[in-house]
């Protein structure tokens, strides 16, 4: 299989995901996830481990063609099904201390002609199977990472004028610059981007808001922060003692919003790709932090679906603050991909919280996360609320007001 990336820089995205993201330790077991499409890096990242002192990686490849072969040929029942042996394992290996990779590499738009029920029924059952392996991974029980690798189906959507070796080129090209892997000192160029990250994270603690305002066209928004919130970006410490960044790239600082809390209308600054479906123009409105109103001209029909998929659904999980000026932004792109579009901009998601953006003496507690404002639901999905004319103020618990952004930028 040839790389759209060189060897030479396959080995550096390799060795920052292995040794910055993950930060694998001698000894430590590693399980990879990734397409099959993902090979050459997957190999690399294997040597890299190894040299790491893995003391066994193992590999989960998918295959599209698979994926598409039970659209065509499986029964109706088949969509109901999931693999929930496998999770338990995966869950097994996790909270007994292996670290997980998950490479992304797929084609955005894989079952966007296939029958929508059946694409979301067979999400449902997964996201079901799925809990015991992703229960250790959101609660950060072992470090963790996932990093991107071009796929040609992707690069097609994102640069669709060019021809397809051109946008291979050329998403291959983006991924090392906005993963930081392009410069002299991909490490060093981490460190002093988390440093930074840290920093706003630090701020906004101090500042504790109970809430924070958003004003700009089509958006009109009071979004209340779950009690006893914490505000996290960047590389953190994950429960087995070990530090690492789980997103490359990562952009954000985000916490938890009050699941009861949120009011006002919010509009998307980004169309919302789900499932091979390009949500547009998503317009909401909530009423004590529950969707009572939602809009898209188009995917419409897809949003509702999701938004009923649970009692949690239709309420928030995330907020994240990006800066306009982040590289993802700049780029101009967009990407179809959350890891990638979700660190362009300011964004909220809908359905699931992450206990980690809590107080040590809430998030290992579910119920004190429940009842401090923490969301449940089967889904998380991020969505863009961020771009250059958004303001954002933050409300103290006295209720005063401290500018956050101006602009889409960092007020001070
Ligand atoms: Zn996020
Ligand atoms: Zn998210």
């Amino acid at each position: 299989m040839k790389s759209p990336i060189s060897d030479a820089n396959l080995e550096k995205l390799a060795a920052v995901s292995i040794n910055t993201g993950l930060n694998l330790k001698k000894g430590q077991p590693l399980v990879i996830t990734a397409p099959l499409n993902a090979q050459p890096l997957v190999r690399k990242l294997t040597e890299q481990a190894y040299k790491a002192g893995a003391s066994l990686v193992t590999t989960i490849y998918t295959d599209e063609a698979d994926t598409l072969a039970r659209y065509q040929y499986g029964s109706d029942e088949s969509f109901d099904v999931a693999p929930g042996w496998l999770f338990e394992g995966l869950g097994k290996a996790f909270t007994d201390g292996a670290a997980r990779l998950a490479v992304a590499a797929s084609n955005p738009m894989l079952l966007a002609e296939m029958d929508a029920d059946k694409v979301s029924r067979a999400n449902k059952a997964q996201s079901i199977a799925a809990k015991p392996a992703m229960q250790p991974i959101v609660t950060f029980q072992t470090n963790w990472n996932i990093i991107s690798y071009p796929h040609v189906e992707w690069a097609k959507l994102v640069f669709p004028n060019v021809s397809e070796d051109e946008a291979m080129q050329k998403l291959a090209d983006a991924i090392l610059k906005i993963s930081r892997v392009d410069g002299p000192d991909p490490v060093a160029a981490w460190a002093e981007h988390d440093e930074a990250l840290h920093k706003r994270a630090d701020w906004l603690n101090e500042q504790n808001f109970s809430a924070l305002k958003y004003t700009g066209p089509g958006t009109d928004l009071t979004l209340g922060l779950a009690d006893g919130h914490k505000w996290v970006g960047g590389s953190k410490v994950a429960r087995n003692g070990v530090r690492c960044i789980a997103n490359i790239p990562t952009e954000e600082v985000f916490t938890t919003p009050h699941k009861d809390r949120v009011d006002g209308t919010v509009s998307a600054t980004k169309p919302l790709s789900y499932n091979g479906t390009l949500i547009e123009n998503i317009s909401v409105r909530f009423e004590h932090g529950r969707i009572v109103e939602s809009s898209a001209t188009k995917g419409e029909s897809v949003l509702k679906k999701v938004l009923e998929t649970d009692e949690g659904a239709a309420r928030l999980g995330e907020v994240a603050l990006v800066p306009h000026s982040s590289p993802i932004s700049q780029s101009g792109l967009l990407f179809y991909n959350t890891l990638y579009d979700e660190n362009a901009a300011c964004h909220i998601a809908l359905g699931q919280c992450y206990s980690e953006c809590f107080d040590n003496a809430i998030k290992t507690d579910p119920e004190k996360v429940k009842a401090s404002g923490g969301n449940e639901s089967l889904i998380h999905i991020d969505w863009m609320i961020g771009s250059d004319k958004i303001d954002i103020d933050g409300i103290k618990q006295d209720g005063s007001t401290v500018p956050v952004f101006r602009k889409g930028e960092w007020a001070s």
